[in-house]
């Protein structure tokens, strides 16, 4: 989800008859024209090595385009198949292994294969579906407003993680550093969690009014943040749900908070350290150094490790925000009010500790999710 900048050209230089060659030559035309060429001549070739560069431009893209579709896909898949807790892998190996599908039949009981297969799958799908949504809509944010401004960008890229609980560590897109101006950064970064949030309210407010899963029990507790709380007394009353409340959509549209609340964390090259870095300018490596210093102190003193791989994936690209294309840029009152109150969101949707374990005293119950889940330690 977060939007990092390589420092690297978004077009490596080493590409047989690259863009970059095809610049090579253009200078070289441009600083030595031959003796012998006509301004006529020199034109054509110009023209047709710009065609080539445009050509070499779009075949990259196509590349990228089929890279970013392929990861999207896996991510799909790998979200599917976390969401179905690994039965239609199971199933799969029932197909292929006599002797384990004996093993699943007596675990069933009376139930078919088919059915638990179908169950499963449902469950998948109702997962996979709507946080697709969130991390598309969100990184289509970033993107069709790089597209807008024409500043260089990656398509967004996907990451796939079957072994993990949410099944994704979300997107990320690469855009070219410095070439934005400060009003630019701003929109692109602004845009994408606003556009998650567009598909988050109502996937969560959906997935409240569905029923608990009987088969996502309770073992781990999902922590609630106020937006969340706010939305079960808007749709419960004041009868609250219990805390082991869980299914498909709603789980989706809790990852899509927890991910976005921790990319707007004003850090570095997160939404929220671009933006806050539009609204203040390099008055924001203060706070990025003091939340990193917060985390830091979490991370020793109370033995919780929720932001820590996020830690050093900033440490390692910087907390400091690089300056803009054009930082005296006004960004004008509107920007300022969005731009503070999608910060603001951190007061109601971050949550400093997501999931914990279950209490001891609720015993019996089933493995809800994954095998990864029953790994997660007490503070994750
Ligand atoms: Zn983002």
């Amino acid at each position: 989800m977060s939007e990092t900048e390589p420092t690297q050209p978004l077009i490596p230089a080493n590409l047989p008859e690259s863009v970059a060659d095809v610049r090579q030559k253009g200078d070289a035309v441009g600083s030595a024209p031959k003796q012998s060429s006509s301004a006529g001549e020199l034109k054509r070739s110009f023209d047709s090595e710009e065609e080539l560069e445009r050509r070499q431009y779009r075949y990259y893209q196509r590349r990228q385009l089929r890279t970013s579709i392929t990861l999207f896909l896996l991510t799909c898949l790998s979200t599917f198949v976390v969401g179905a807790s690994f039965v239609p892998l199971e199933y799969l190996l029932t197909m292929l292994l006599p002797r384990y599908q004996w093993f699943v039949r007596f675990h069933l009981g009376g139930a078919s294969l088919e059915d638990w297969l179908a169950e499963a799958s449902w469950r998948g799908f109702t997962y996979s579906a709507p946080l697709m949504s969130i991390l598309l809509f969100h990184e289509m944010g970033h993107f069709l407003q790089s597209v807008r401004y024409r500043i260089p960008a990656s398509f967004p890229y996907f990451i796939p993680m079957p072994l993990s609980v949410p099944g994704t560590m979300g997107a990320v897109i690469f855009q070219q550093q410095g070439k934005a101006t400060r009003r630019q950064l701003f929109d692109i970064a602004v845009s994408g969690p606003l556009a998650g949030l567009i598909v988050i309210i109502p996937v969560l407010y959906y997935g409240l009014t569905l029923p608990t899963d009987p088969a996502h029990p309770s073992v781990p507790l999902f922590a609630r943040p106020l937006l969340i709380k706010w939305m079960v007394y808007w749709i419960h009353g004041p009868q609250s749900l219990p805390d082991t409340f869980i299914n498909p959509v709603y789980l989706a549209g809790w990852f899509g908070v927890l991910v976005t609340s921790m990319n707007l964390l004003p850090i570095g090259q997160l939404d929220g350290g671009h933006i806050l870095y539009a609204l203040i300018g390099r008055k924001s490596h203060f706070v990025a150094y003091l939340i990193a210093a917060v985390a830091i102190y979490g991370m020793i003193f109370q033995q919780n490790f929720t932001f820590t791989a996020l830690l050093l994936l900033l440490f390692m690209t910087g907390l400091k925000h690089p300056p803009t294309e054009n930082d005296k840029e006004p960004l004008g009152l509107t920007r300022h009010i969005i731009g503070w109150l999608t910060l603001g969101f951190l007061f109601i949707g971050l949550m400093p500790t997501p999931i914990q374990t279950q209490k001891p005293d609720a015993q019996e119950i089933e493995i809800p999710l994954p095998n990864q889940m029953q790994e997660v330690p007490d503070e994750v």
